[in-house]
């Protein structure tokens, strides 16, 4: 289920701001009935009308993009920057990142028109575990690694105890590459964990998303998943 007015943005009927506004004015039906109330949840089986025309119901897809360093997991983007849907310029469907991975991050990530799909895939309920590797200034000792696998005190919290592996560490050039796994998903926050343990994150990329990997694709490209990858992430 989908709350209606983020349903009508991902459509491209509006952005969410003025599909809210249509939602009051009553423009808006759901299954024959105007709808009005702004929290409203949806499915992909109700038949929605805007200002009496029925939106198309769309074949749902499902893709796996390697994102590049530099790119915006959004769109669009005020600042003209290149964002993730311009590597699917040739899909006349509307997709949209499922969660975001930073801009200066690369690594997994998985695009969709499902709307449901991206809420199972991004609610901290599902707990799906997110695999990293993190170039980090500094080599970390044991005991700091620890501090991850404990939890660690952020500004929005603690954070659930993660798994953490020192991959190799590179003494003269004063740098350690660390795998990191996480469930949660808040804003930066590998970077965060290890900025609070005192190796700031050089290079960022997220090589493993639930038991989906990179592997056979290089930065910038993207495969569909299959029937059965969807099924078992659901
Ligand atoms: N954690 C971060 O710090 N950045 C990302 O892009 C993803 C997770």
């Amino acid at each position: 289920m989908e709350r209606l007015q983020k349903m009508l943005a991902h459509a491209g009927v509006a952005s969410r701001r003025k599909a809210e506004q249509m939602i009051l004015d009553g423009k808006v039906r759901v299954n024959g009935k105007v709808v009005k109330e702004l929290g409203t949840k949806v499915s992909s089986s109700d038949t929605i009308e805007v200002e009496g025309v029925q939106l198309e119901k769309e074949q749902k897809v499902y893709y796996l993009l390697y994102k590049p360093r530099g790119v915006i997991s959004a769109v669009t983007d005020d600042k003209n920057r290149k964002v993730v849907t311009d590597f699917f310029d040739d899909i006349d469907k509307r997709i949209y990142p499922v969660g975001r991975l930073d801009y200066d991050t690369s690594g997994l990530l998985i695009m969709t028109n499902d709307g449901e799909f991206a809420n199972i895939l991004t609610h901290p309920k599902y707990e799906i575990d997110k695999t990293y590797v993190a170039r980090l200034k500094g080599i970390p000792a044991k005991e700091d690694l620890q501090k991850l696998e404990r939890g660690i005190k952020l500004e929005d919290g603690m954070t659930a105890p993660a798994k953490v592996k020192l991959l190799s560490g590179d003494k003269k050039q004063g740098k350690g590459i660390v795998q990191i796994t996480i469930h949660e998903g808040r804003n930066r926050q590998v970077r965060r964990m290890f900025e609070a343990i005192g190796y700031p994150v050089q290079k960022l990329s997220r090589e493993q998303f639930g038991f989906l990997t990179l592997h056979g694709l290089n930065a910038g490209e993207s495969r569909q998943l299959t029937a059965h990858e969807v099924k078992l992430l659901r």
